[in-house]
């Protein structure tokens, strides 16, 4: 049969066949353990930990087959998903090179937690490859990066991340939360290992925290016996919220990269900002790279008003539509101040230096009109310079 599209597959891939009990929409296995006759390897038997219930299976298959890849594990969250993957890569004595700009839970477990394993990092730009070899060492096991950062949206030379890893012998990992698999697909560009905060788009409902690793069969069952051990493993429930949310992550993620692609070119052309960054935009930095990597630019952007932090605090009192709360990738739009919330764990010297003002404001755009979010924000922009 021709590859289908991911469309298709967000509906159709991975559910069980035959369907249980003739059920259009696979049952949630409300069971912790199964028969079992004691034949089965450890990690074999079916037990919730094991993340081997038939609701683990269905959503990870369906996983798979959104990224392209040989298999998938669910995980208990996205920060579950990236420390196993992350454990189950690197050993005492490692050294792993790592984005300058990762999420504050990943930038918190390379630079607290790592180093008490005795596992090193150094810190890599992603848009600059002249400068990765000086950074290699003979301990070298793995490079990690993300698909979009967070919070100026920077798009890094992907590919030549890819390259240079398989070039080097070393393990790749993306964490691909902000494009989704719609946008981006790693393992089609040469990565080992895609992760997800399934948190995010991939639910796509802000009603569950979830996470996923994405990759070859190997690497996958390394992961899982990780998994399996350190027990962040998501419970049938949530796995049946997830497997729901996937299946409109195709229409979902389109119509954001639709009217993010609208918010920020009206945002961009409002004197009342100062400064938009959206992959998308071409005075964006990664502009050029996004257009030739990602299929969709993205629901996420961030911006600063002309008025600075005072501005913005007054700003997002005044919007009606978007809520103002962390987290990304649902239905409906939120906003956030980054120096308030996701990257308050920097000192201010530090958010400075990586170019995250105190007035950057981070929309994640929802599934709502573009006409109704563009008059909230052109009201509340215009309530500011009277
Ligand atoms: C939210 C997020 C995470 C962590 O996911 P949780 O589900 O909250 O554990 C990791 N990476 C990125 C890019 C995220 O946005």
């Amino acid at each position: 049969m021709a590859k289908r599209h991911i469309e298709t597959e967000a509906v159709h891939a991975g559910e069980p066949t035959p369907r249980i009990g003739g059920a259009v929409v696979a049952p949630i296995f409300q069971s912790a353990m199964y028969v079992d006759d004691g034949d089965s390897d450890y990690h074999d038997i079916r037990y919730i930990r094991l993340n081997n219930t038939p609701n683990h299976e269905a959503v990870a298959a369906k996983l798979a087959a959104l990224e392209g890849a040989d298999a998938a594990l669910v995980t208990a969250s996205g920060m579950a998903a990236i420390t196993t993957a992350l454990l189950s890569v690197l050993s005492s004595g490692d050294h792993v090179l790592v984005q300058n700009c990762l999420y504050g839970g990943t930038h918190g477990f390379v630079t607290q937690d790592l180093p008490r394993l005795g596992i090193e990092h150094d810190v890599i730009d992603a848009c600059d490859p002249s400068s990765w070899d000086a950074k290699l060492r003979e301990s070298t096991r793995a490079v990690y990066v993300e698909t979009i950062t967070n919070p100026l949206m920077q798009v890094g030379e992907l590919d030549e991340v890819a390259a240079f890893a398989k070039r080097h012998g070393l393990v790749s990992l993306i964490d691909n939360t902000f494009a989704s698999p719609v946008n981006f697909r790693p393992i089609e560009h040469g990565y080992d290992i895609s992760l997800h905060s399934c948190t995010k788009y991939l639910n796509g409902h802000s009603d569950i925290v979830a996470g996923a690793i994405v990759g070859s069969s190997a690497l996958l069952l390394e992961a899982k016996r990780r998994l399996d051990h350190f027990g962040g493993s998501l419970d049938p429930h949530a796995c049946f919220l997830l497997h729901r949310g996937m299946k409109t992550l195709a229409l979902r993620v389109e119509r954001q990269n639709e009217t993010a692609g609208e918010l920020a070119r009206f945002l961009h052309g409002h004197d009342g900002v100062r400064r938009v960054h959206y992959p998308g935009l071409p005075d964006h930095p990664g502009h050029s790279r996004a257009r030739t990597l990602l299929d969709g630019m993205g629901g996420m952007i961030s911006f600063e008003l002309e008025g600075g932090p005072g501005d913005a605090n007054a700003f997002l009192r005044r919007l009606t539509l978007p809520i103002v709360a962390p987290s990304l990738g649902g239905v409906e739009s939120l906003v956030t101040r980054p120096a308030a919330t996701s990257h308050k764990g920097m000192s201010p010297e530090e958010r400075e230096a990586s170019g995250i003002s105190d007035g950057l404001i981070r929309l994640s755009v929802g599934i709502e009109s573009a006409d109704d979010l563009i008059a909230d924000l052109d009201a509340a922009l215009s309530s500011l310079q009277e």
